[in-house]
């Protein structure tokens, strides 16, 4: 049963730190233009069949992903961009405000409620404080349901634009050779690519201008060496995560390295 729960935000800015913040393809554009930086973030699915349409957690992952191969195995990708930084934002002022606040990320706006339809909202998963929290305050969710509509709309929207810009995501990685991916639900691959190289290649897509084929083909990387070899016996291209070894992409493994 979903529990009820009543919320108001104590400005703490505690969700303003040591984020990889998701944004869209316009809001990455935007940031990077602010002068900060943005990174890309790849996971991989293999995908050797279509899902039963009762799978509605297949079909959200479908619609957010594109389609390739990894050596012989079908996959699909997914490509989020993230505003990337340790300690505060750069946009935090000094007395916990938002320096951009209309101009703010979408993801800025709807937390702490969950854009993922299949991640429910807990406080304990939250930054914010136990007393954002207490009983009495503003009503923020209802038997499940978010009160606010406008923070409801806010995360159609972003749902809505994670599909619409799959595909300029794949024409970004093809743009600046990115073609290696974590398998998903084990970690991230992360490029860092230079702010000048990534906002060329942004303002090239956004501007309409037509981009080269993007890579017919993906990599797997993993840090267990138990998935490297499973995804190689059914066909895919896989190889381990280089320790200490940064200089094309950052390994975010969730889990323990194993051997
Ligand atoms: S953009 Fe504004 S709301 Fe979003 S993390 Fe930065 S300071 Fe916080
Ligand atoms: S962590 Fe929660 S309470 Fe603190 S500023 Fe962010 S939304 Fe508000």
């Amino acid at each position: 049963m979903t529990a009820d729960f009543d919320f108001q935000c104590t400005i703490c800015a505690k969700c303003c730190h040591d984020l990889r913040l998701p944004l869209t393809v316009s809001e990455a554009l935007a940031w990077l233009e602010r002068g900060n930086d943005v990174q890309i973030l790849c996971d991989a699915s293999p995908w050797l069949e279509e899902p039963p349409a009762d799978n509605l957690q297949a079909a959200y992952r479908r619609r957010r992903t594109f389609a390739t191969t990894s050596g012989t195995l079908p996959t699909r990708i997914a490509v989020i961009l993230t505003a990337t930084f340790a300690g505060p934002c750069p946009n935090l002022q000094p007395d916990n405000r938002c320096g951009i606040y209309d101009q703010r990320p979408l993801t800025c706006r709807i937390y702490p409620a969950e854009v993922n339809p299949f991640i429910e909202l807990t406080p304990e998963h939250k930054a914010c404080p136990p007393e954002a929290w207490t009983p009495g305050l503003p009503p923020l969710l209802r038997a499940g349901k978010l009160v606010d509509e406008s923070v409801h709309a806010t995360i159609q929207q972003s749902r809505a634009l994670a599909e619409s810009e799959v595909q300029a995501k794949q024409q970004l990685c093809g743009l600046l050779g990115i073609d290696h991916a974590a398998i998903w639900n084990e970690g991230f691959v992360a490029y860092s690519p230079a702010c000048a190289d990534l906002l060329t290649a942004l303002r090239q897509l956004s501007n309409g201008i037509p981009t080269p084929p993007p890579s017919p083909a993906w990599h797997f990387v993993s840090n267990r060496r138990t998935t490297v070899e499973a995804l190689s016996t059914v066909g895919a291209s896989s190889s381990a995560a280089q320790a200490n070894d940064t200089t094309h992409f950052e390994y975010l493994g969730f889990f323990p390295a194993s051997e």
